[in-house]
């Protein structure tokens, strides 16, 4: 594995996009104080990921940004990234070459990406763990660190050294598995709680799985002997049943019969209440014929009394005229014999 090159742009000193190309062999960097050579180092500890402000020489992550000089305005964000050959597949990665970016906004918003894919900060740190590329590796070594390594603290010397010795690895894994260590433990203590707990129950639940067990035997043997009881009400049902073979056949056949006559009964009852319909219509038509004769015989009764009436008034007239003849033939005899004498 080896650095093949480096791209900045809007990290500090760095507005424009500028590529840094490492061959094999020695890179030297060189000009004059102040001139941005210590910036190279910062762009790369700072897209290996390093988050403290201090290492980056500055009081906070947005001082990384370009921010502006006489003849240049600010930047809006910082952008870098590490190109690695990997076509030894030293870095645990399937990629011969692997692109490591990070990128930060003003605003506050930071991207991480391998090979242009979107990543977390953890995803990067593990792909570094162990090979001293790290940002607490030995690879960078800043102005003054040499004396910091020697001097200082055994604790942060132990650090480089372990990096080094390719431990870290097993210490991050070390510091997981006491971390489920613990974790057990505890849950162990919850379990023997809960044990010491489950057991003052035994003795009552014993009890009832006693008293249930009792139970469930009983309910079975009751079931027994109620299958048993019915089987036997059954049987003795059906033997009483056995002499009563011929009278259901019997009745069947009363049944058969009935059923017959029924049917016989209701078509002459379908039959008679037809014949009911046309001699009600019958005495319908003779009803009208009596009212018919009723009204004539009303008309020729007033007709007989006025001819009555008139009959009486002729036999009037008739007397009337007889009692003039006679009174006529009387004076004519009279008159004939006054004529004689
Ligand atoms: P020396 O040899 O003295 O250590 P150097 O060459 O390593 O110097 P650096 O310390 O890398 O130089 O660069 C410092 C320069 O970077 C300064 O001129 C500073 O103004 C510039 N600088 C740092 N941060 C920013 C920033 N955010 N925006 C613009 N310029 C910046």
């Amino acid at each position: 594995m080896f650095l093949k090159k480096l791209e900045l742009q809007g990290f500090k000193s760095f507005p424009e996009y500028t590529l840094i190309e490492f061959d094999r062999g020695m890179t030297a960097v060189v000009g004059p104080n102040g001139s941005g050579k210590s910036n190279v180092t910062d762009a790369i500890r700072w897209v290996l990921g390093e988050q403290s402000v201090k290492s980056l020489r500055g009081g906070k992550m947005e001082d990384v940004i370009f921010n502006g000089t006489q003849s240049r305005k600010a930047m809006n964000y910082a952008e870098v990234s590490m190109t690695l050959d990997n076509s030894d597949h030293y870095l645990d990665y399937e990629y011969d070459e692997i692109q490591i970016t990070r990128r930060l906004y003003r605003s506050g918003d930071s991207e991480y990406q391998i090979n242009h894919v979107n990543c977390r900060l953890k995803d990067i740190v593990g792909l570094f763990l162990d090979t001293g590329l790290g940002k607490d590796g030995y690879s960078i070594v800043g102005q003054g660190r040499v004396d910091e390594i020697l001097s200082t603290k055994s604790e942060d010397r132990r650090r480089v050294l372990e990096e080094a010795s390719g431990i870290v690895k097993y210490k991050v894994r070390k510091d997981e598995a006491e971390r489920k260590l613990n974790s057990t433990e505890q849950n162990l203590t919850r379990i023997d709680d809960i044990l010491a707990e489950l057991k003052e129950r035994i003795e009552p639940l014993k009890e009832q799985s006693e008293k249930a067990i009792a139970y469930h035997k009983a309910y079975e043997s009751l079931k027994t002997l109620d299958i048993a009881l019915l089987v036997h009400k059954i049987k003795t049902a059906n033997e009483a049943m056995g002499g009563q073979g011929d009278y259901k056949a019997k009745l069947e056949e009363d049944l058969r019969v009935n059923e017959d006559r029924f049917m016989a009964i209701r078509n002459s009852n379908t039959e008679l209440t037809n014949k009911k319909d046309s001699l009600e219509d019958l005495i319908e038509e003779k009803r009208q014929e009596l009212s018919d004769i009723d009204e004539e015989k009303y008309n020729i009764g007033s007709d007989s009394k006025v001819a009555s009436v008139q009959l009486e008034q002729l036999k009037v007239r008739f007397d009337s005229y007889e009692a003039e003849e006679k009174s006529l033939k009387e004076d004519i005899e009279r008159l004939s014999q006054e004529y004689k004498d």
